[in-house]
């Protein structure tokens, strides 16, 4: 089977011989970010964030597993980012 150019027409996935479902990428996405992801720890109380994979192409860093969780991001450095909890009721470093 050959790949699709970028000239012709995408090949839907009824096309392919199976029903394509936005879910079921979703859930595929989920699963191998659970299998293979790392941990993202809080930058201040060092409790896990939640699971990430990172996924560096065409001069960008994409945390795959990122968008499912609440976090705060900041530039530490030029090139350092620091992750850290939102809510003060989930991260012991926020609260009085
Ligand atoms: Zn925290």
């Amino acid at each position: 089977m050959s790949k699709p150019g970028r000239g012709s027409p995408p090949i839907s996935g009824r096309a392919r011989g199976f029903a394509y479902d936005g879910g079921v990428r979703r859930r595929l996405k989920r699963m191998v970010v659970a299998r293979v992801g790392r941990p993202l720890r809080c930058e201040r109380c060092g409790e896990v964030l939640c699971l990430v994979l990172p996924i560096v192409r065409g001069g960008r860093v994409k945390l795959e597993g990122l968008e499912w969780a609440l976090v705060r991001v900041d530039f530490d450095s030029m090139n350092h980012l620091v992750f850290s909890h939102v809510e003060a009721g989930r991260c012991p470093a926020l609260r009085p």
